[in-house]
């Protein structure tokens, strides 16, 4: 579909669109492998990872459309792939569809930063995935197909529990970043997964040709280029990837002079959205964008980063068997036995890899964080090591823990979490209990 058809459906002068009946189903086509270089000997557009220049460093192409210009393994969009291809299988959309992209450029831009053009700093996003449009423009009009892997908006939100913060003057509306009524003015960022292999590799003290062969065989071989296309280094994993909101100015993210907090929130769907009992990520969550209203309204910025890493990466099915069995384990939901029912269940206590988490910190090019709000010993670890200063830790206040999850936050302050209260011992952790299933 050309450009100027999808912007005029945006002005809704749809009736003289050809192109908005429904596609009829494609025939299945004879498949094209894409696992041995092209037949043709075209190659692909070079990627080189950490180049200053857009053009230099190449763009990234998952394109489906045009078999020789693909010069990564797997496609974009991450887990959301797989719903294109129902949407195509079904006849709903044309397979060779590209984005109409006029209009879609940053609100605010971010960027560029000595931080991307170094290829061990940022390994698991393209740096330039938002600027794609412009930066690749005379590529676009060759006809190569090339999609962002960042977009960058602006929004209002508004948590109920932040409206109890402005009417005990916690926070007061300023009417720039807190509305009346306690709505807050964001910019957020949509970040899809980028993974520049052999810097995943480096990061985690790994071969590259292991963690090639791992990926290839526990996808159950979905990605066979992995480990027939040695000369393609860069992947579009199929998972989630994570939000950004910036409250206050975007351009004090990156300013030494002025102070940052962040907090850095892995996705709990239970808590965040439906307000469950047994974690405090909402309330964390919370706090967090209040640490972050404040900082910014000191004329700084905060910044939360939402990974989707549901369930310390281990996933939703598996928090809910770790749920029940801690509930149901003799002497009931105990503090002692919290990481322990999960690595029973899931092999290991948390897959999330904090390794990988700074490189967005990267990309949003901080340097130093004032207030980093988060008991996680691992994560200012990871943020540490690579080289951002951390100020300050700021733990959750103890009136924000919900009934039931004394047992989570014991046996986190008894691992290593910081924490500015008493941290209980191991005869301390029995004694820690939640509610048992009856109890509901
Ligand atoms: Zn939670």
């Amino acid at each position: 579909m050309a450009r100027s058809a999808c912007y005029n459906l945006a002005l809704n002068r749809v009736e003289t669109l050809p192109s908005m009946n429904k596609p009829k189903p494609e025939k299945p086509a004879h498949i094209v492998l894409t696992s041995h270089p092209t037949r043709n000997g075209v190659q692909p557009l070079p990627i080189r990872w950490g180049a200053t220049e857009p053009l230099e460093r190449g763009p990234v192409i998952g394109t489906l459309g045009n078999s020789d210009h693909r010069n990564v393994i797997g496609t974009h969009s991450g887990s959301y792939a797989l719903y294109r291809a129902l949407a195509v299988a079904s006849g709903s959309l044309q397979a060779d569809h590209r984005a109409d992209l006029s209009h879609t450029a940053p609100i605010v831009s971010i960027g560029p930063y000595p931080s991307w053009h170094d290829p061990a700093k940022i390994v698991s996003l393209d740096p330039f995935g938002a600027v794609v449009d412009s930066a690749y423009a005379t590529l676009y009009e060759q006809g190569y197909d090339i999609r962002p892997t960042i977009a960058i908006t602006k929004a209002q939100i508004n948590l109920p529990e932040l409206q109890e913060v402005v009417s005990s003057s916690r926070l007061v509306e300023d009417g720039t970043i807190v509305k009346a009524g306690g709505s807050l003015v964001v910019t957020k960022v949509a970040i899809d997964p980028v993974w520049y292999l052999p810097g995943i590799a480096q990061r985690l003290g790994i071969k590259e040709g292991r963690l090639r062969q791992t990926l290839f065989q526990q996808t159950g071989g979905m990605f066979p280029e992995l480990v027939t296309r040695p000369d393609l280094h860069v992947f579009l994993p199929p998972i989630g990837g994570m939000t950004v909101y910036i409250l206050g100015e975007p351009a004090a993210v990156a300013d030494p002079a002025r102070k940052l907090a962040v907090r850095v929130h892995d996705e709990c769907n239970g808590s965040d959205v439906f307000g469950s009992d047994i974690c405090t990520c909402r309330p964390y969550l919370v706090h967090g964008i209040e640490v972050c209203v404040q900082t910014a309204q000191q004329g700084g910025a905060g910044v939360i980063i939402y990974n989707r890493k549901e369930g310390r990466a281990l996933g939703e099915v598996t928090k809910f068997l770790v749920y029940n069995a801690r509930k149901r384990q003799a002497g009931g939901d105990r503090a002692d036995a919290y990481f322990t029912r999960t690595e029973c269940v899931a092999g290991v206590q948390d897959m999330r890899f904090q390794e990988l988490m700074p490189d967005v910190l990267h990309w949003l090019g901080i340097t130093r964080i004032d207030r980093f709000v988060s008991m996680s010993h691992l994560k200012s670890a990871a943020i540490a090591q690579a080289g951002i200063e951390i100020v300050e830790q700021v733990p959750i206040p103890a009136d924000y823990i919900p009934a039931d999850a004394q047992v989570e936050i014991a046996a986190k302050t008894a691992a290593g979490y910081y924490t500015e209260s008493d941290i209980p011992d191991a005869e301390g952790l029995t004694r820690v209990s939640g509610r048992g299933l009856q109890e509901y």
